[in-house]
């Protein structure tokens, strides 16, 4: 019988559901037991793929298409997992889905409600996870936080399924801020007593009580929370601040929460394993070289919109013993300055992550030229390959304004230009060229060394790409296209062999970079910066 989890939060929202979530599956996973996930996003958006990064952090993207949220990324770190569109739940999903039926006639005439019948579909969605996934337990995060409008079918819907399921087969966690006074260093619990009372008046007793803040929680607040919470004090954890979140599972286990949810789910006494884990967090916390990255983007205000990139470049760094210290700039700061040098200089290696739109291009531009020129480490992701094309074609082939049709439609090199099926598409949501594909990758080149492969599937997720037109120009001066679509007639990777390291790709290797297995191209990324700073050659990744 499938075990289910549900991750509530209070009081307010970014308590890390998602961070407590996948190291409760850690938990798990480290005791043998195959664990999946589900985030619940209580908007009526259907799925993430047309939010703001500004606002909401980047969009996930998994191997199947999904355009999802960016917690499902945090899972599939720190559990290894390739998740599924499925995985993430909308109100937007979950009502087109109703809608559908409604209009169908499925419901044979009858009044369709919240109650049972989105609830319903809800419930199905969870258990369909479970049932294609063969797992032993099923996470469940519900978004957002308790007490909002929004949240109330799901909330209602997961505090049926301990009805149905059994309560040996459920397990509710919340989790709430317990902030500590400024001034009187006080720690308050207060604010999360009355999120678990909010909880309760929907109908759900937490199990677990979960305190998020800043330090461990006093004996003192442990009691209170475990009285007026109405569990047992072995019931209470607390989420304090740590240097890295992947320590977040091993604080959690010193506390016996792994134990104790397999003791409530009857779980037979087994030996845990956090080795491979732990040798993580080490690399991560006892670097013995620094490199230091400047992110060029669009969205450079919040760094959550990288946040996948960030880990990417971390993992490699744990991987060469390193910490990567990323400088976010907004790249509309580098656009006709004449500091652009100046700014730049001292930065062991340039990173141009994805984006969208013409806003900031020109600074981008200017940076990876400053890192062509200067012999930097460079690393260009999506629309960070498409403008080392543009770059290149401007300063290197001579092509005066080229550019990508995305910023100029009137270019008079367009060397990026829309994918031909991508036009005449007028809709927005999850019409881009999404998911992993497979790459053709060259011999003999850079990307031959660093994936030791012949044949690569890598997420996309975009409308534009290489301009076939151009393609010969672009060769004969010296860029090599070391990874192609089957066909050959999509653009997959660029590298330039005469310089250091420069290299990009048209997909996202940030989206399958996991700890202790980091992802090739920021893996040699941040392996040139480290080598070039310290004054050796050009890295050949044997
Ligand atoms: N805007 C570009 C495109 O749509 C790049 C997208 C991206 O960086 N993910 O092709």
């Amino acid at each position: 019988m499938v075990k289910f989890v549900f991750v509530t939060g209070g009081v307010l929202s970014s308590v890390g559901k998602g961070i407590l979530t996948s190291s409760i599956g850690k938990l798990l996973q480290s005791r043998g037991f195959k664990v999946t996930v589900v985030k619940i996003d209580p908007y009526v958006n259907v799925d993430a793929g047309t939010m703001n990064p500004y606002m909401h952090g980047e969009v996930y993207v998994t191997d199947d298409g999904g355009e999802t949220d960016l917690d499902l990324g945090w899972y599939e770190r720190f559990l290894d997992l390739n998740l599924k569109t499925e995985n993430n739940l909308t109100t937007g999903m979950v009502y087109k889905a109703v809608i559908e039926k409604e209009r169908r006639g499925d419901f044979l005439g009858r009044c369709v409600q919240i109650v049972p019948h989105v609830t319903n579909e809800i419930k199905h969605r969870i258990r369909s996870v479970a049932k294609n996934s063969d797992v032993d337990v099923v996470l469940t995060e519900v978004g957002g936080t308790v007490g909002d409008i929004e949240s109330l079918p799901f909330l209602e819907a997961i505090r049926q399924m301990r009805l149905e399921e059994g309560y040996e087969n459920t397990l509710y966690v919340h989790v709430a801020l317990v902030p500590v006074l400024d001034v009187t260093k006080e720690m308050k619990t207060k604010p999360l007593q009355h999120s678990v009372n909010e909880l309760r008046r929907i109908g759900v007793q937490p199990d677990i009580i979960v305190a998020r803040s800043p330090e461990m929680i006093d004996d003192e607040s442990r009691r209170k929370i475990a009285l007026f919470g109405t569990i047992p004090e072995d019931a209470v954890f607390c989420s304090y601040n740590v240097e890295t979140i992947y320590k977040v599972p091993l604080i959690l286990d010193e506390q016996g929460m792994g134990d104790f949810v397999c003791k409530r789910f009857g779980f037979s006494e087994c030996k845990k394993d956090f080795k491979e884990w732990s040798k993580f967090v080490d690399a991560i916390l006892k670097p013995e070289h620094e490199v230091k990255i400047a992110l060029v983007g669009k969205y450079a205000g919040l760094s959550d919109s990288y946040v996948s990139m960030n880990e990417a470049l971390r993992h490699a760094g744990a991987a060469c013993k390193t910490k990567v210290c990323i400088n976010y700039f907004e790249a509309e700061q580098l656009e006709q300055n004449p500091e652009t040098a100046k700014i730049l200089n001292g930065f062991d290696g340039i990173f141009i992550p994805y984006g969208f739109g013409p806003r900031g291009t020109e600074g981008k531009v200017a940076a990876i030229q400053y890192a062509r020129e200067n012999d930097l480490p460079f690393l260009g992701i999506c629309y960070g390959f498409q403008l080392a094309v543009v770059e290149f074609a401007r300063h290197v082939c001579g092509l005066k304004d080229a550019n990508s049709t995305e910023i100029n439609p009137n270019s008079p090199y367009p060397v990026i230009d829309l994918m031909p099926e991508q036009r005449g598409i007028e809709l927005k949501g999850a019409t881009m060229r999404l998911g992993a594909h497979k790459i053709i990758v060259k011999h003999d080149t850079m990307a031959f060394k660093l994936y030791a492969c012949e044949e690569i599937y890598e997420r996309h997720r975009h409308r534009f790409e290489v301009n076939l037109d151009f393609m010969e120009t672009l060769q004969k001066n010296g860029m090599v296209f070391s990874g192609k679509s089957t066909d050959g007639r999509r653009m997959e990777i660029l590298e330039l062999p005469d310089r250091y390291f420069f290299f990009a790709s048209q997909f996202h290797g940030e989206f399958k970079s996991r700890p202790g297995r980091p992802d090739p191209e920021y893996y040699g990324f941040i392996r040139a910066c480290l080598d070039r700073k310290l004054g050796k050659p050009k890295p050949e990744f044997k």
